[in-house]
């Protein structure tokens, strides 16, 4: 079965996420599991949790269809040595919540070079913050997302993806989640069937298909390469609605998180259905 939701709200507490899902008919989501513009969060407490097991189970969501993002400010390979510690602490701690709340994975971005180091070096370092979290933390897979390349983000090319799980001690523990929009704006062509298949066939030959664990699925507002992350609606973007015929037909995509991070979220219950009428 495919599962499509979207990264939904987690406003009032994380217990609150599957309610979202749930209303849009979503069969997997996403969330942040605290505030991810600040550092620091309140302990999940006992009663949400509960609740959130609660919601999950009434909203048929298994840990495996459920997506944590982890907070925007963590760069796990920062040129500064006190903000690469500060960022892996706060990787470790964002781990911790997952675990807490039962759930499998953390989907992040690698991290950033800020034109300071090498990009070799900026790989090194996270695959080391990668190797670090996991060791400190039992259960929950490091799911290392795509990028656009924007500015000195890494991870927007297959073979750092490559480079990065090359490194990982624990390959039972790493995977990696396709961001459609992140794809297309690095360079990756989307916009047919074909250019889809070229695509998951180089992703296969240089990663492994075996380490998807989730998609993103989004439109891009800007074209082919732009290096520019900006998401748009399916079907209202650049990219165009074959691949997402491609990518609900294809047997790799079964049974891992299809999320939305398409910006209306009004739109999100009428995307799923059309995401699923593709089906046939
Ligand atoms: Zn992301
Ligand atoms: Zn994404």
């Amino acid at each position: 079965m495919k599962r499509v939701g979207a990264h939904v709200s987690t406003a009032g507490g994380v217990e609150n996420a599957p309610l979202h899902a749930t209303a849009i008919g979503a069969r997997a989501f996403a969330l942040f599991t605290k505030n991810q513009r600040q550092w620091r969060a309140p302990k999940l407490t006992t009663a949400s949790i509960d609740a959130f097991h609660k919601n999950c189970s009434d909203g048929c969501f298994k840990p495996a269809h459920i997506l944590p993002h982890d907070s925007y400010l963590i760069n796990l390979g920062s040129p500064d040595p006190e903000k690469l510690q500060r960022a892996r602490e706060a990787f470790i701690e964002e781990m911790q919540r997952v675990e807490e709340l039962g759930l499998l994975m953390l989907n992040f971005h690698p991290g950033s070079h800020l034109k300071e180091i090498a990009e070799e070096k900026c790989l090194q370092l996270i695959a080391e913050s990668i190797n670090i979290s996991l060791n400190t933390t039992t259960g929950v897979t490091a799911v290392i997302e795509n990028t656009a390349g924007q500015g000195s983000n890494l991870g927007n090319q297959f073979e750092q993806l490559a480079f990065l799980i090359e490194r990982i001690e624990d390959k039972t523990r790493v995977g990696i989640c396709l961001d459609t929009c992140h794809l297309f704006a690095s360079g990756y062509d989307l916009q047919t069937t074909k250019a889809a298949e070229f695509t998951f066939s180089e992703f296969n030959r240089i990663v492994g298909l075996q380490y998807l664990r989730g998609m993103h699925l989004n439109d891009a507002i800007q074209p082919l390469g732009s290096r520019v992350d900006r998401h748009a609606s399916i079907g209202k973007g650049k990219i165009g609605m074959e691949v997402f015929s491609y990518i609900m037909h294809n047997p790799a995509c079964e049974e891992i998180p299809l999320i939305l991070e398409t910006p209306d979220s009004d739109a999100w219950s009428s995307e799923i259905s059309l995401l699923y009428s593709l089906e046939g």
